[in-house]
């Protein structure tokens, strides 16, 4: 989608810290990180959010990507949190799907 920001992201057309990448998947840190570890992991395909009729090897690929920015990040033994807003109640404020990791120090119930 062209008034997409993370297609622009992942297309590399706006900048950003990149965390990890491959040719299904992108991840780069959060511009308002909520924890000290605030990584999204994003398709490089435009899919509105996770109702989106996403196929199930990207779904799975999406969701395996978890695991490697926890190690990358080294959180995968701390624990972290994994968030999918999805829609107006939830607050999706960016209509391309995404995967928030979350972590870095301890949560509560007012953490993201
Ligand atoms: P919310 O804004 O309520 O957290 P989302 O789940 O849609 O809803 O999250 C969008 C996330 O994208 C926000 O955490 C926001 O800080 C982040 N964000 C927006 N623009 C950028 C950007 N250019 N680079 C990195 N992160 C961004």
């Amino acid at each position: 989608m062209s008034d997409c920001i993370f297609c622009k992201i992942a297309a590399g057309e706006i900048p950003s810290s990149i965390v990890y990448e491959d040719d299904l998947v992108v991840a780069f840190d959060d511009l308002s990180p909520q924890m000290p570890v605030h990584t999204l992991i994003v398709p490089r395909e435009h899919h509105a959010n996770i109702g989106d009729n996403i196929p199930d090897d990207l779904m799975g690929h999406l969701f395996n990507t978890v695991k490697k920015i926890a190690e990358i990040k080294g959180i995968d033994k701390s624990g972290y949190r994994v968030i999918v807003n999805t829609g107006d109640d939830a607050q999706q404020t960016v209509h391309h799907v995404h995967v928030h990791v979350l972590g870095g120090a301890p949560m509560n119930s007012g953490s993201p």
